[in-house]
């Protein structure tokens, strides 16, 4: 019930940074090194986020 979550939890995120996976990259946060939420994408889907 009381487990620790395995997402950033930060209000601001100063940045972040891909950590690639099997089929496409998590970002993660650069303030405590959890993953955002929801922030997984795809190789093979078009992203514009740079
Ligand atoms: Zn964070």
């Amino acid at each position: 019930m009381s487990k620790e979550s395995e997402f950033c939890k930060c209000q601001s995120n100063k940045g972040v940074h891909a950590v690639e996976g099997e089929f496409g990259y998590w970002l993660y946060c650069t303030e405590c090194h959890r993953k955002i939420e929801d922030e997984f994408h795809y190789y093979n889907e078009p992203d514009d986020i740079y």
